[in-house]
């Protein structure tokens, strides 16, 4: 991969930022998402934010190679403290890390403003995709665009969310509002593993010393649907 060719996954994530966007992309490492999409001419301006040195150089770097300095700043922050109002940021990318992370980034991020004036977020966690479906619920974001895709036998999801109210049931939050509808082959083969899995963490429950009758008991109810919804 990269700035030239991005993997599918990014290729998948850009394809959700608005033509012409303002976009922070936090966590950016090499910035290779927002250097394509300028060399595309699809965005505007861009700020490429990352917290540790070594990626956010990387970053710096690839920006400098393709002389775009002047479309993309790149800075070294936590979260979405890259962005200043100044940047008049309206897309937001936070993109493969785990939920629970991006979650926190972004509570911090609106308990600090620096959310105001964004009219996307594309979010793309590796794992823990309920967490972050409940933030978004829980703070004023409907989910408008769900994707799964595969990519090196891992699958992948990409959750598009705008302002607006949303009240989702449990399963919804779970397995994702829209790709529980669309049931695409991905999603199958996503949680048809994700089934045997949780069947041989039972397994292994059973076995323990210490009562786990609490867990066992949610695994069977998650077990429950994902059959449900594979059937
Ligand atoms: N976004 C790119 C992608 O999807 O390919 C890079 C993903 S990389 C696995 C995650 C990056 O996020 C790392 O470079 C890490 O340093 C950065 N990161 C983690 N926590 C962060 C935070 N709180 N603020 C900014 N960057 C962060």
């Amino acid at each position: 991969m990269n700035e030239h060719a991005l993997s599918d996954r990014l290729s998948c994530v850009g394809a959700y930022v608005p033509n012409q966007a303002r976009l922070a992309d936090i966590g950016s490492d090499h910035a290779y998402l927002p250097v394509a999409l300028m060399l595309q001419k699809q965005i505007a301006y861009a700020v490429a934010g990352e917290v540790v040195e070594g990626p956010y150089q990387s970053a710096r770097r690839q920006v400098r190679k393709n002389r775009l300095e002047e479309h993309i700043t790149v800075r070294l922050a936590n979260g979405l403290a890259a962005i200043t109002p100044e940047d008049r940021i309206d897309t937001v990318v936070i993109a493969g890390m785990g939920g629970p992370l991006i979650r926190s980034i972004l509570e911090e991020g609106q308990t600090n403003q620096h959310l105001a004036g964004v009219n996307r977020l594309i979010l793309q966690p590796n794992v823990g995709e309920m967490p972050l479906r409940i933030w978004l619920q829980d703070n004023g974001y409907q989910i408008i665009e769900e994707t799964i895709l595969s990519e090196n036998d891992k699958q992948y999801e990409i959750i598009v969310a705008e302002a607006g109210q949303s009240h989702y049931s449990a399963k919804q939050l779970f397995f994702g509002p829209l790709l529980m509808q669309e049931k695409n082959a991905v999603f199958q083969k996503k949680w048809q593993h994700e089934l045997q899995q949780k069947y041989r963490v039972i397994e292994s429950l059973q076995k323990a010393k210490d009562a786990q009758d609490q867990k066992i008991a949610a695994l069977k109810e998650q077990i429950d649907w994902i059959k449900e919804v594979l059937a």
